[in-house]
This record gives C-alpha cells, structure tokens and sequence, in this order.
C-alpha cells in the first residue's frame, strides 16, 4: 500500500493489540484512531458513530481538534460524512472541498485538509458509522488504501457492536446499534404478535476477524471455495433436479457466482488485507447487502440476493457446521424473519410456538402468505432488510393487521399492543360464544355460514368457528406448497382427511384452479403476456385431461358411500362446464366398471368469476347442480383490474352499482330456479360486504375463518328485510358518486349492526 507504514496487516495485528488492552472505551477508540492514521500517513483519521437518533456523532479523532469530540453532531444527510453513511459506499476524494456535498463545521479545524477518503462502517449490511482519513495535500488515496480502510473499520463495527461504547455515550443518544425501529409493509395474515426474533437461516457471527497467517487463510479460503463449487456441480448432477424449474435455476446461478472471477477476486483480496477466511466473506458479503437494498430492478436483487446465499454458503463452509436452526427447539412465542421463505418450510415449525412470520419479500398472495393465514399465525412482507435489521432473540411486535414491525419496542408501545392483544382475546371469546347460535338474522332468515380452506391444517377451523361445512376448498394449495406433483394417493388421502374432519357437513371441493398467479415450482408452463387472462384453471383442466382425471378420480374415491360435491374454477362458457362434467361422468363409469364403490351422490357445480358467465345465467342455472361465485376474479375481471398488483388492486371498490347489480342478477336468476348458490369470493369475508350480499338474496357465504365469527354478529343483528329494500333501490338509481358503501355503513351504524 502506498504510503502505509508496513501495511494493512501490520495495522490489524496492532488493532487486535489494542482491542484486547484492559482500557476503557474512549482510550480503545483514542489509540484505534491514532494508529490508523500513522498506518496511513494521514493526518486526520475519525471515527463517526451513528446515533439512535440518526445523526453521527464525532467520537474520535486524531488531527481534528479534540473540543470538537461528543460535540460534532451531523446529520445523516449533512456533509461528505453523512453521504458516507446514507450511500454505505466509500467516497474518495482529493479535493474534497469542491465536493458539493461538503459541509465545514468550524468547531473541527478541519478546512487545512483537502483530501477525503471515508469509508461506512457496515456490519451485515447495516451502516454503524464513518470512518474517515484526511490529509492536507491534494492526495489521492489509491484502491489499495480504501480496501485496507474498510477492512480496519470491519474491526471498529466489531467495537461498536459489543456495546462497549454505550458507556460513553449520552443518554438518548447512543450508538444505533440495536435501535428501536418501527418498520412498515404489508400486511399478510392478520393477527398481532408479541415475541422474539428467530432467524430462518441464523446469520452466521465471525469472531475471529484478524488473521495470525494470511497465507493460511488464503488456502483455507481457497479450499472451501473449491468444496463449494464441487457441492454445487453434484447437487446440479443429481437427478431430482434434472426436470427444471426454480431449484435448478438457483443453483445455475449460484455455479455461475462460484466462478466469477470478479467474486473470488473481491474475496482474496479482502483476506489479503489480514482478516480471517470468515471476516474476509462477511466483508465482501456486507458490501453485497449494501449494494441489494440500493438496487431496485428486480432482476439485479435477485441476483445480488443469489450472491448473498452463496456467500452464506461458503461461510457455513469455513466454519464447518451447518446453521440451520433447531426447528424443534424453538422459544414460546417465536417470530420467524425470513428473507423469503416457502410454504413447506414454514410448515416445518411447531405451530404451537410459532406466532408470527415477517418476511422482507412475498406479497398477500404468495403461498407462504395463504399457509401462514390457515395457520392463524399474524404475518408482514416486504419489511426491507428485516433480516439484517434483527437479531435473534430481539423482541418485536408484529403487526398483520396494518403491516408493521416494531423492533426492540419501547415499554408504552409494549403495553398498547398488550391492550390490543387482550381486546382481540375478548372479541374472539365472543366470537366464540356466537359459535352455536343458530345462523339466522333477526329477522328469521337462515343464513348458511361455511369456510374456506385447502390444507390439512384448515380442517380444525370446522369445529373451532361452528362451520356449516368447507364451502370452497382449494385443492390447488396441496399442489402449491409440495416440491413435486402430488401423485393420486396423496390427493387422495387429503381428500379423505378433508371428509373426515367434515363428518356429515358438506365439502365443496374445487378442482386445481392452477396458472395465473398460482405457480407449481415444479411444473413449468410457458410465460404468458396476461397470465391471469391466459391457459389456467379450467383451461388448464380440460386440454391437459390427465392431469383432471386423476383428481376427479382421487375425488370420486374418496368420497365413497358419501356425498362428493365439486366445482370448476372459471368457467367462461357453458360448453368448458359440459365437457368437464363430462369427465366426471367417464370416471364415475370407469369406478363402477371396476367396481368400486361409488359416492352415493355427486353434485356438480361451476364457479361464477368470469363476466361472460353473467349472459349465460340461464344456460349455466339449467345445467349445475349448483352455483359458487368468485367475487375475486369476478370483480378483478369486471373492473379489469389486476386483484394482486396493488396499484390498482383497491382502485375500484368492490361494494358499488356494477358489481352488485352483477351480484344481484346471478342471486335472482337462482332463486327462481330454485338452484343453490354460495358466495365464496373475500367479500363475504367482510361484514360490511356480507351484510351487502344478504341484502340481495345470498343465504349462503363461504368466508375465511377468521371472518366467521365477525360476520355471525352481525348478521344476527341484521334485518335481512329491511338492508334488502335498502339496497335494491340504491343499485338501481344513477350511478353518481355518492357511495353505496357509505350508505350501507351508516345503515348499519343506525341500526346497531356491529362490523
Ligand atoms: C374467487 O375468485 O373469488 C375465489 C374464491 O377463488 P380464488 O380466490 O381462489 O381465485
Ligand atoms: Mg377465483
């Protein structure tokens, strides 16, 4: 290194001296600048600490006047200092006056400098300052000299981060190492939850950072690389993975990371610079973190996030033992945080210990969302960086209900939550308490309140809400959440659990509703321009017959001596409703051909979620036993406007005159038919949507479980009369921009309906 006195290694073996020495943390701090700055021929080297408060504090300096430490402040966005920080990139500079950034603090002394080389002290991707060098001749600091001063401040992050320094620190305004911090995202499955952080995959702690023989570290570095990548070449030979899809285009990718040169050479270099094999991967992987929170092309993140699992990799590598955590031991009240995560994994876990999952990506409809809601567990994505933010074991509050987390909470905001925690207790005990009241409004009408489901784990919410029975269950999840095709005897033997668990209440299973947003990883269709307009579902269903006789099979076995009822998802003309029918007529004849026993009667019904359906109402009424509608895809389709892109997802408002004439068509049309339909779309999940739908004529919902209880008390409040001759008049008039749903909630308001 030019200008250095005996180099980067040098300074990290008198660094590791001077870590060890019993001084208090100011003197620690005073002689780390010192030989930093003799290190590096400079005449200024400071340290900057970021404060809970978000400015950086001035904590140590060597050629800036000593007055100014404790009591230069900055801004995180104030001066080349704070750039450092709110960029975590280095900034080098010889003339760092010209900077447009530069800010002067007077109280420093420090306009005789010109040159500038700051570098943030990260650790896993966070920033917990600046550490910066000054010199006063025009100098440019060469790439050498900026990698060996990220590496020294790996070893004050190392400092910072053990606390030593919330000794000196004053009240209010300590160093952010474990801040509170009180992060927003979306909300997944709703729930509130008080506990502590596990780690999905436990970040691994490098302890030793300054290496006794840097040639040593290189060869261990280099034989863990080359384990790495002979692991990767045999996983990728291995014949599970030869069919394609997701698990072997990671793995390609990380075989391309294993060779990239640029990669390797960041991680030699770095343990050139004197860290251990470990410190030296936890550089260039902080360097990674730092750069994937900065980037915002989603393919670029994905990348940088496919580095980062290598980098993990190769870390678990050096240190020999895997880090997966103990799935069985973990803590009561446990918060899994995970970057992302897949439904089976999540499944993993004890249930009973688990009470919420965070993620820092996965929107609302991704499958580990759908099986943290039938697990009842309260869960929030897309919180950035939530992995790197936390620490296991930290407490949090995690809010499903507004898509929050509160890390490391203060005591007001624990109690609040407690409150909030105990109201939810009561109204569910409340809930409870409904759970055998006849289903009836107040003014006498039967109202048939069913679930939806479509996992093994849904099926104790039967008996827990008081269901009247699975009014939609998705047999898709079963698929979704495997790693392979469930093979028939697996379909099979969930469709038996299913009827088992319902008993003599009626279970309406919907066959695979797969394509659009709902991916099988192993199952590789081909890209789609509108994927939620293309081959999915029944389309799906009946060009690939195979696949749609095996589960009518699966079905009609299962439902042996029983009643099997079941349905086709987006149907769109009456035509794709006779020829899947007719599938269920050729396999009920193939059963009795091979005499087996036979359900003792098969109902056949179709979705209503695409509008065409809506001019084929008589067609359709003649020929299902019996009607579902999917107010989901009915609304997205009606206002053509995608339900999961959130732009537009709460654009149009589901409660207003096209969609309930809509609705109010198809219930008419029924009733005088005398043919059984059920709502079963998230509308009906709402009381405000439910009282709505009673309103028309709908004496049947299908609703989330969690949704039961809420929309039981209110409709047994309702007068179902009364909110229909309400209502009808309202969808009828002009459409003009006074809101039906307001209308609906002052109705209720008035008549003591709770919501
Ligand atoms: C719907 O579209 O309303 C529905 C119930 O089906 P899914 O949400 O599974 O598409
Ligand atoms: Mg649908």
């Amino acid at each position: 290194m030019r200008g250095a006195l005996g180099g980067p290694r040098v300074l990290l073996r008198r660094l590791r001296e001077v870590m060890a020495e019993p001084v208090s943390a100011q003197e620690r701090l005073d002689k780390i600048v010192v030989l930093i700055a003799a290190n590096m021929v400079a005449e200024v080297c400071s340290v900057y600490v970021l404060r809970v408060d978000g400015t950086l504090e001035l904590y140590a300096t060597e050629g800036l006047k000593r007055e100014a430490v404790h009591q230069t402040v900055l801004r995180q966005d104030e001066g080349l200092v704070g750039l450092v920080a709110s960029e975590a990139n280095p900034i080098n500079l010889s003339d760092a006056q010209t900077h447009p950034a530069y800010a002067y603090r007077p109280e420093t002394g420090e306009e005789i400098y010109h040159s500038f080389l700051g570098v943030p002290i990260l650790r896993s991707g966070n920033t917990l300052g600046v550490l910066v060098v000054q010199n006063r001749a025009r100098r440019t600091y060469s790439e050498e000299e900026e990698e060996a001063l990220q590496t020294t401040a790996m070893v004050v992050a190392e400092m910072i981060a053990s606390g030593e320094l919330l000794s000196i620190a004053k009240p209010g305004a300590e160093p952010a190492i474990r801040p509170r911090l009180h992060l927003g995202g979306v909300p997944l499955s709703e729930g509130i939850a008080l506990g502590h952080v596990v780690l999905h995959e436990p970040r691994v702690v490098v302890k030793d950072v300054i290496a006794d023989d840097a040639q040593k570290e290189l060869a261990r570095l280099d034989e863990a690389i080359g384990t790495l990548r002979s692991d990767l070449d045999l996983m990728l030979e291995r014949g599970e993975m030869a069919d394609g899809g997701e698990h072997r285009e990671v793995l390609e990718a990380y075989r391309m990371f294993a060779h990239d040169q640029g990669w390797l050479h960041r991680l030699r270099e770095a343990v050139m610079t004197g860290l251990t094999a470990e410190a030296g991967v936890e550089r260039v992987q902080s360097d990674t973190r730092a750069r994937m929170l900065r980037v915002t092309d989603p393919y670029l993140r994905e990348r940088l996030h496919d580095l980062e699992d290598l980098g993990n990799r190769l870390m678990r590598q050096l240190l020999g033992h895997d880090h997966a955590p103990p799935r069985e031991q973990l803590p009561d009240n446990a918060i899994l945080v995970a970057r992302s995560m897949g439904p089976a994994a999540l499944l993993d876990y004890d249930r009973r210990k688990l009470r919420g999952l965070v993620l820092e990506e996965g929107g609302p409809t991704s499958h580990v969302a759908i099986v943290a809601r039938a697990l009842g567990i309260a869960a929030v994505g897309e919180i950035a960086n939530a992995t790197g933010l936390v620490e296991a074991g930290d407490p949090v509050i995690l809010d499903g209900v507004v898509g929050e987390l509160h890390v490391r909470p203060a005591a007001d905001v624990e109690i609040a939550y407690g409150e909030r925690v105990k109201i939810r207790a009561r109204r569910q005990a409340q809930y409870r308490a409904l759970r055998d009241r006849p289903s009836q409004t107040k003014d006498g009408q039967p109202v048939t309140l069913l679930i939806n489901a479509g996992l093994m784990v849904d099926l104790p919410h039967i008996a827990d809400t008081g269901a009247a029975g699975i009014g939609l269950f998705r047999t898709e999840l079963q698929f979704m959440i495997a790693t392979a095709m469930p093979r028939i005897s697996e379909q099979l033997s969930l469709y038996r659990s299913v009827l088992d668990a319902a008993g003599d209440r009626p279970v309406t299973f919907r066959t695979l509703d797969i394509g659009g947003d709902k991916v099988l990883p192993y199952m590789r269709l081909a890209e789609e321009e509108n994927p939620a307009l293309g081959w999915r579902a029944i389309r799906l269903g009946l060009d690939r017959p195979g696949l749609m006789r095996s589960q009518i099979r699966a079905l009609l076995q299962a439902a042996a001596g029983r009643e099997l009822r079941v349905m086709f998802p987006m149907i769109a003309a009456v035509s794709e409703f006779d020829e899947a029918k007719q599938i269920v007529e050729r396999e009920l004849t193939h059963l009795r051909r091979h005499r087996h026993k036979l359900p003792d009667r098969v109902e056949v019904g179709a979705m209503v979620e695409v509008p065409s359906l809506l001019y084929q109402l008589d067609e359709m009424v003649e020929r299902a036993d019996f009607l579902s509608v999917g107010s989901n895809d009915l609304v997205q389709f009606l206002y053509a406007a995608d339900r999961g892109n959130r732009r537009v997802a709460d654009r149009f408002d589901a409660i207003s005159a096209p969609v309930l004439r809509a609705l109010r068509d198809i219930s008419d049309r029924c009733v005088a038919a005398g043919k059984p339909v059920t709502l079963c779309g998230e509308l009906a999940s709402k009381p405000l949507g439910a009282l709505a739908l009673i309103a028309l004529g709908y004496r049947a919902l299908s609703v989330t479980p969690t949704a039961l209880g809420p929309v039981k008390q209110m409709l047994l409040e309702l007068d179902a009369g009364k909110a229909g001759a309400m209502l009808r008049p309202m969808i009828d008039r002009p459409v003009n921009s006074d809101s039906i749903r307001n209308e609906l909630t002052a109705f209720a308001e008035s008549e003591g309906i709770p919501l």
